[in-house]
């Protein structure tokens, strides 16, 4: 019920209290509870719920749904705290209802809901319920991530076999390497499945002294154990996920262009080096560099020019195939590199960039409109030959200094390729 009203809001009202206790009720008096003591344990219940509601409410959705290490305090929290909130009603009704002592009622009633929102409630927090939710995972699945689970099966098989009070720590390693390979929501559902049968294992190897009466210290100090169990892979899983995350992100920035998004030089000349290694297959090199760009920055001034840039970047990775490359060399300039292609396409590729920024003005945020062009060079590589990519991009820089020297918003090709196909130099339109 708390996860529910946590992850679906809307249900958090008078109404979704209502119907839990009313749900609640049923399930205690279906089972054979009269009706004061279904009331007083669903009393305990929905205070319990109510407090670890009031813990978890305010925290953002990020941390509610486990992705970051902070998470695992607010976790505790609010099983520490709903847990209390039981226990006070435990503290009142245990004699009441069993006989038992108040100090004994807080404690049972304290451990026994901890244990119940440790190992079920992230399931519910990481539940990818949202279709962002399973959008936003990357996870993709390889032959040998099968592993951690079998672990956690044999482990599950030696503690059926084995049993005994040790049981319980069986499952601990391989869970471990669950949390290290899968992310939180499988964890934590490999983690209540391995609790609820290191408890039964427990209960069903006569552990307990006194079976009527349930020796007190031992089953409170197997409930903690649990929650200790069940909590352990869920931490590491959170950390561990949160720590990818982190590193994705620091891939991310160390390999583009903050302002456009494309590739940067450094990351641009690797994965360029690797295509062009692939000397089996013909490729080619562009150099696209900004016409007058000077201008548009004298007259517009450097934020706009920053939103020109970008939507030019943009302009050009949509004229590219999916296994091309696009890096800011620096400045206004762009360099492609174009993947077991002919030297045909390339100059259908080069004239496509050079055309999809030339024939619409960009837009800028204010709605006003701004007209830019484009110079390309092509150099090739056909396959077979050997070119280095220093060389080539040479090459492309040479050729994209003729379409300067032809009057600009033209392709050129370098001097080793036949010019001719190519399109005639048109004056580079003044920016508008
Ligand atoms: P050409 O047609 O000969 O290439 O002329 P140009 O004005 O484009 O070339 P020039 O090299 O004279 O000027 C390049 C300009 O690009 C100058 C610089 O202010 C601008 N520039 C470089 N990087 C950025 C950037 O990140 N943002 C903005 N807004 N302008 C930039
Ligand atoms: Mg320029
Ligand atoms: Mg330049």
């Amino acid at each position: 019920m708390l996860g529910f009203m946590l992850r679906v809001p809307g249900t958090a009202n008078w109404r979704g209290w209502l119907t839990g206790a009313a749900a609640l009720m049923m399930a205690d008096l279906l089972t054979g509870s009269g009706w004061i003591q279904a009331g007083i344990l669903n009393s305990a219940n929905l205070i319990s719920i109510w407090a670890a509601y009031l813990i978890l409410s305010r925290v953002s959705d990020h941390v509610l749904g486990l992705h970051h290490p902070i998470s695992i305090l607010y976790l505790l929290l609010a099983a520490a705290g709903g847990g209390a909130a039981a226990g006070l009603v435990g503290m009142l009704a245990n004699p009441y209802l069993f006989d038992g002592s108040m100090l004994s009622g807080f404690t049972f009633w304290w451990i026994t809901e901890v244990v119940n929102y440790v190992a079920i409630l992230p399931i519910f927090l990481t539940a990818p319920i949202k279709r962002e939710d399973s959008a936003g995972c990357h996870w993709q699945f390889r032959k040998q991530d099968i592993l951690p689970a079998l672990a956690v099966l044999l482990s599950c098989l030696a503690m059926l076999t084995i049993g005994g009070p040790g049981a319980v720590a069986f499952p601990v390693l391989a869970l471990l390497w669950c949390a290290l390979v899968y992310s939180v929501f499988p964890t934590a559902i490999l983690t209540l499945l391995c609790s609820l049968l290191a408890l039964l294992t427990l209960s069903d190897s006569g552990f307990h002294h006194n079976v009527s009466g349930i020796d007190d210290a031992a089953l409170f100090s197997i409930r903690l154990g649990a929650a200790v169990v069940a909590i352990a892979p869920v931490m590491l899983s959170i950390v561990t996920n949160h720590r990818n995350e982190l590193m994705a992100q620091l891939r991310y920035v160390s390999m583009h262009d903050a302002l456009t998004g494309a590739g940067n030089r450094a990351a641009f000349c690797q994965e360029a080096e690797r295509i062009l290694a692939q000397n089996q297959f013909p490729h080619g090199v562009l150099m696209i560099d900004l016409d007058h760009f000077k201008q548009v920055n004298d007259r517009f001034g450097h934020a706009t020019g920053d939103q020109v840039l970008c939507e030019v970047a943009r302009r050009i990775q949509n004229c590219l195939r999916p296994t091309d490359q696009l890096g800011r060399m620096g400045g206004e300039e762009f360099a492609v590199v174009l993947n077991d292609c002919q030297v045909q396409v390339c100059k259908e590729i080069a004239e496509r960039i050079r055309l999809a920024v030339a024939t619409q003005p960009v837009t800028l945020s204010d709605s006003r409109q701004i007209s830019v062009t484009t110079s390309v060079g092509v150099s090739f590589v056909d396959k077979g030959q050997s070119k280095s990519l220093e060389f080539l991009l040479a090459e492309a820089d040479g050729a994209l200094y003729q379409s300067k020297e032809s009057g600009r918003n033209c392709t050129r090709l370098a001097d080793t390729l036949d010019n001719t196909q190519v399109n005639e130099a048109k004056p580079a339109k003044q920016n508008a």
